[in-house]
């Protein structure tokens, strides 16, 4: 894929880059290290100070940066900006945080032999991070603020087709105070992710986006027996019982599956609604789906905007034709708004059945599926039947479905009677094949340290 920034809302290239050369690459790699060699030993204080500066710059030009975001990758305009205040904040708390959270924890030293002996947390050094183009600050910046206020330092492999947002956060660390070869970013296509990841200089690697690359980076790691994360891709369930809030869970409902355009990881993706309440939640649901205004993301008034590149317009396309082709039900949208720019409509489709490509697959644009149970087992047993496992979502005022919800649903986080979203006070990650590890809270923060077993005898 070429790296550039091509315009989803025109599809007009705005500006090309050349990829870095092999020689490029390795003075990136060398600088990286030879940083972190003398950027381990700094302390907290001087890190916070560099990251509350780069918070502080963040929310000062958040305008500026919201409008590449949008230029990039099609966000709106709004919430392109209300991500780049959410990865300031997230900055400040790990620059709040890292030293408490990364605290020796000590150990009863009588039960051990010992005159002392604790649990250190240590940085492991350089961290690739491969990261996706749908929310390109926050997805790197949710790695990039824990793992340099822990120490290590990062090399960002961003996705092709939001560069100068890469190279943007790479120009923000540094005039933050960050010393040089902090925070880099590798103009780099997705086959040279191979050769810097098997440097030895690279200590480990963190992947956000799709299963395929997840796996390579995955196997790579592993044949070089380094450590990785993986945020993969998700198909959330949003459950809704009778006794939900039917008007919450349709607002909800709405934002859940539009948000980004529809193109978020934890996006809600299939509604799974109690026949007792049904019918009530389509129409509403629907009506409200056909009522956002789709068009220009830089748009004040636009709540959905096109879809980021036009490959990802054409596979959501052919998710709808082969459910409509096997006997699905379109209520609205479901096919693309014709003109300049990659849009599809906000669209809703029941009667979606398991050998349908949809009943599986992520579908990553505002499409959602409908499907309606008769009680909270089946609901769950839909709920579960993918192969994904990141979020979920369960509408019900009864108190003991609420706890079968949490016991039961198969993912990384179950949000109840409210949306699920990132919060960096809490855990972030998924099971299944959403991936492995945690970011965010103080389990992101430690994903890239070395848990040091200290024993100190007399
Ligand atoms: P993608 O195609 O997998 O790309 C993600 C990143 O991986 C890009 O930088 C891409 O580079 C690189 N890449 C692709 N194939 C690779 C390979 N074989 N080896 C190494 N690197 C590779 O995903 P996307 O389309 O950008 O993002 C959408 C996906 O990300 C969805 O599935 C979504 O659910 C998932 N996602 C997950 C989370 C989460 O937290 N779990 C969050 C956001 C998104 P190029 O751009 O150069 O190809």
């Amino acid at each position: 894929m070429a790296i550039a920034t091509v315009n989803p809302a025109t599809g007009a290239v705005e500006r090309s880059f050349d990829a870095h050369t092999p020689g490029q690459v390795e003075e990136k790699i060398a600088a990286a290290y030879t940083r972190w060699r003398s950027y381990r030993t700094s302390t907290f204080a001087q890190r916070s100070a560099w990251m509350v500066a780069a918070a502080e710059l963040l929310e000062s030009e958040a305008d500026t940066v919201a409008a590449v975001m949008t230029t990039e990758m099609g966000k709106t305009l709004a919430s392109a900006r209300a991500e780049a205040l959410k990865c300031a904040s997230a900055m400040r708390f790990y620059a709040d945080r890292a030293e408490g959270l990364l605290r020796d924890e000590p150990a009863d030293p009588s039960t051990v032999g010992a005159v002392r002996a604790y649990a250190a947390y240590q940085p492991l050094g350089v961290v690739l991070a491969v990261m996706p183009w749908n929310f390109p600050l926050w997805q790197v910046v949710r790695f990039a603020a824990p793992a340099l206020m822990a120490g290590n330092v990062g090399l960002l492999k961003h996705a092709s087709n939001v560069p100068q947002t890469a190279l943007y956060l790479e120009d923000l660390y540094r005039r933050a105070g960050f010393p040089d070869g902090c925070f880099q970013t590798l103009l780099i296509s997705s086959s040279d992710v191979e050769r810097v990841l098997r440097d030895d200089r690279v200590a480990a690697a963190t992947l956000t986006g799709s299963e395929p690359a997840g796996r390579s980076v995955a196997a790579i790691a592993g044949d070089e027996v380094k450590h990785t994360v993986l945020e993969l891709g998700g198909s959330d369930p949003f459950v809704v019982m009778p006794s939900a809030d039917l008007a919450r869970a349709v607002e909800v409902a709405v934002t859940a599956r539009v948000q980004n355009n529809g193109q978020s990881c934890i996006a809600a993706k299939r509604f799974i609604v109690h026949a007792d309440v049904y019918d009530e939640f389509a129409q509403r649901f629907v009506e409200a789906m056909s009522a956002l205004t789709v068009g220009d993301p830089m748009d004040a008034d636009t709540q959905v905007g096109p879809l980021a590149t036009e490959q990802g317009r054409k596979d959501v396309e052919d998710l709808v034709a082969d459910a409509v082709a096997e006997g699905a039900r379109v209520l609205c949208g479901g096919s693309r708004i014709d003109g300049a720019g990659w849009f599809y409509p906000p669209t809703v489709i029941a009667d979606i059945s398991a050998h349908m490509e949809m009943y599986t697959a992520e579908v990553f644009g505002p499409v959602a599926s409908l499907f309606r149970v008769a009680d909270i087992d089946e609901a769950i047993e839909v709920a579960n039947a993918t192969s994904f496992g990141l979020g979920s979502n369960a509408w019900t005022a009864d108190p003991g479905e609420q706890a079968r919800f949490v016991a039961d649903l198969e993912a990384g986080a179950v949000f109840v009677n409210g949306m699920t979203t990132s919060h960096p006070e809490l855990p972030f990650g998924g099971i299944k094949r959403s991936g492995y590890g945690r970011e965010l809270s103080a389990h992101g923060i430690r994903e890239f340290c070395n848990i040091k077993t200290v024993w100190v005898g007399e």
